[in-house]
């Protein structure tokens, strides 16, 4: 018998725990044996047990796991504990965020054939966490600090997972124009890095000018490599080229650890009606799938969304469905445990 995948399973709060069990559900029907350290508190809910929103036992188990799985986690806005997310990839170095945004059929929007991914600088620039207010002056400052490593790091992951995986085009996106020591130390890297990879075509835009070319044309354009902030808000934009935060992968990947995670957050608005849209952390587990090498059941995976999509008979209400978290997940687990043979 094959060995059971040990993974750090982190629910998170308001939809996360939804759509976590949704997602369970779809990776049990592939029949792989996982075992999940699973710790249910986290965020606000470890702040009030632990008196910390982040226990470091959380970290042992992913140290140790070297891959977890992760459900959004509430940050309290303009006041109150620093981001969990954001400490998480910082005390784990897991600098690469990456988001494939990729067009579903049967899922109606203005593009078809949408297939970006988004790399996105994870640990530094304006959420260095550099933050200070002086009440005197009542001036706030928040200092948007990145490294030359870091900058390399990241521009040469997306150089090589393009290369890797027979993509065509780099863009680097950037605000040189006024920021002109942090973005244009990234663009200056990234142009010097280019030239290593004369296979795949490179270009730079600033990030205004993108935002407006991604909502015009965005099946012009493939691999986006950018920085922290640029990323965060691009990564939402992209997302709602295809169907918005409910149908959108993501992971945080590092040399040494990689934490898989939907782009999405918790959805107050939603959270505890059984109504929200599992795909993404789906999506999401096929990422990590490929990441253990487990490409069949990633693949069955891949090929039974695409089938429920085009069927377009069991979807959630995000994408103009009816159906509820768990009636969405067992109608796609039931067709993923029939390609795996199940
Ligand atoms: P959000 O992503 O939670 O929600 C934005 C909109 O998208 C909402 O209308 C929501 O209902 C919808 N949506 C999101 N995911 C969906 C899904 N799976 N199915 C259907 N609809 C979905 O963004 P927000 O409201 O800006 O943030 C809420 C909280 O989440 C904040 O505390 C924020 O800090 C946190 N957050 C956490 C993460 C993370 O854990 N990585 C990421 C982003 C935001």
């Amino acid at each position: 018998m094959r060995m059971a995948h040990t993974i750090t399973l982190l629910p998170g709060d308001g939809i996360g725990p939804e759509v976590v069990d949704g997602t369970l559900r779809v990776l049990e029907a592939t029949g792989i044996a996982f075992a999940w350290d699973r710790f249910d508190e986290v965020g606000a809910a470890a702040l009030e047990k632990f008196g910390t929103p982040l226990p470091e036992p959380i970290l042992d188990s992913i140290r140790t796991n070297k891959i977890a799985l992760k459900g959004p986690i509430t940050t309290p806005v303009g006041t109150g504990f620093r981001s969990v997310n954001v400490t998480l990839r910082q005390r784990l170095d897991l600098y690469a965020n990456v988001r494939p945004c990729s067009s579903l059929a049967g899922i109606e929007t203005p593009f078809r054939d949408v297939d970006l991914i988004i790399f996105r600088e994870n640990t530094e620039g304006l959420y260095s966490g550099i933050e200070n207010y002086d009440p005197r002056l009542e001036i706030a400052d928040s200092i948007a600090r990145i490294t030359r490593r870091g900058s390399q790091r990241i521009i040469r992951f997306c150089f090589e997972y393009a290369r890797k995986h027979g993509r065509k085009r780099v863009t680097l996106v950037h605000k040189a124009n006024i920021l002109k020591e942090t973005s244009g130390m990234f663009l200056h890297l990234g142009r010097e890095m280019a030239e290593s990879y004369p296979d795949l075509a490179f270009e730079d835009r600033i990030i205004d000018n993108m935002c407006m070319q991604l909502v015009m044309r965005p099946n012009r354009y493939d691999c986006i490599v950018t920085t922290n902030l640029f990323g965060d808000i691009l990564s939402d934009l992209c997302a709602g080229l295809v169907g918005g935060l409910g149908v959108v992968a993501g992971a945080n990947i590092g040399d040494a650890y990689a934490v898989f995670e939907a782009v999405h957050g918790s959805a107050p608005d939603i959270a505890d009606q059984n109504k929200a849209n599992p795909t993404a952390l789906v999506r999401t587990a096929e990422m990590m799938l490929r990441h253990l090498g487990e490409r069949r059941a990633a693949d069955a995976i891949r090929q039974s969304l695409v089938e429920v999509y085009e069927e377009g008979t069991h979807l959630t209400g995000d994408v103009g469905g009816s159906c509820s978290t768990t009636e969405f997940a067992d109608h796609l687990a039931t067709r993923v445990a029939s390609r795996m043979g199940g």
